[in-house]
């Protein structure tokens, strides 16, 4: 479904040039769940800004279903409307009810009739546990449902791929079960899900491929066993003894 090719960036500041994204090669077939770890700075955000369009990338192919997102001249609506990505917070507009939150992009960007859009978004606060807080406000909510009810926004619009940053980690610890718990459940009906976490117990339970990134680079691939187990790259090993 996705895959990037040889993907670059560099990022250039009073001066200095930092090349964030160095030959990226990275597939996420359909159904799959790809977790990406690595130390703070390594480069997992600018791919996931990258494949979201936030970014622009300096070189390299970014396929969607084969069409080239990294091309200057593709349709980003277009782009964004089978892609969603949520990040650590702020995710909600905070003037908005919850449900409306949930139907201001299919009313008003794909045209949906109000009621249809609204029906569609109380199944889906249904499936993430927050058809109760349909009328409540973000700031009503605590963290966890702040995140559960982004999670509900973004796949109201049917995506064919989610994209998730950190998603846990502004969250109180109490917070973050219930979140990643709403994540394996997306996982086991075959979402399609490309996610950055620092949270390696998550990571174990719900990836197909764990892939791990360091200065830009994918040094170790595999199953979690694999890669979390049984590192075989030094840089991964390093990492993983810093982290526990
Ligand atoms: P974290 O785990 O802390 O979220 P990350 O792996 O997501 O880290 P990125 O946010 O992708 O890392 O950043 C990679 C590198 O790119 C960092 O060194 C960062 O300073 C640099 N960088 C990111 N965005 C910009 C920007 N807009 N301008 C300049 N440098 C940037
Ligand atoms: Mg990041």
């Amino acid at each position: 479904l996705l895959s990037l090719r040889d993907v670059r960036k560099t990022f250039r500041t009073h001066g200095t040039t930092q090349v964030v994204l160095d030959g990226i090669d990275l597939d996420v077939a359909e159904h799959q769940c790809v977790v990406l770890i690595g130390a703070s700075g390594s480069g997992k955000s600018t791919l996931l800004r990258a494949v979201d369009l936030l970014d622009d990338v300096d070189d390299g192919q970014i396929l969607l279903g084969g069409l080239d997102i990294a091309d200057p001249w593709v349709d980003a609506d277009e782009v964004r409307a089978r892609l969603a990505l949520v990040f650590q917070q702020y995710n909600l507009f905070p003037h908005l009810r919850v449900l409306d939150n949930l139907t201001l992009a299919p009313r008003h960007v794909h045209g949906r009739r109000r009621a249809d859009a609204e029906a569609d978004a109380l199944a889906m606060l249904e499936k993430v546990g927050l058809e109760h807080k349909a009328r409540a406000y973000p700031d009503q909510l605590s963290g966890g449902e702040q995140q559960r009810a982004a999670i509900a926004r973004a796949l109201v619009g049917n995506p064919d791929l989610l994209l998730l940053d950190e998603v846990t980690s502004a969250l109180d610890p109490a917070l973050v079960g219930e979140v990643l718990d709403l994540l394996t459940a997306l996982r086991d009906e075959g979402t399609t899900m490309l996610i950055a976490t620092h949270e390696m117990g998550f990571a174990r339970d719900v990836a197909h491929e764990v892939v791990f990134l360091h200065e830009g680079r994918i040094h170790e691939r595999g199953t979690p066993a694999e890669v979390l187990d049984h590192p075989q790259r030094p840089e991964t090993q390093e990492f993983l003894r810093r982290i526990r």
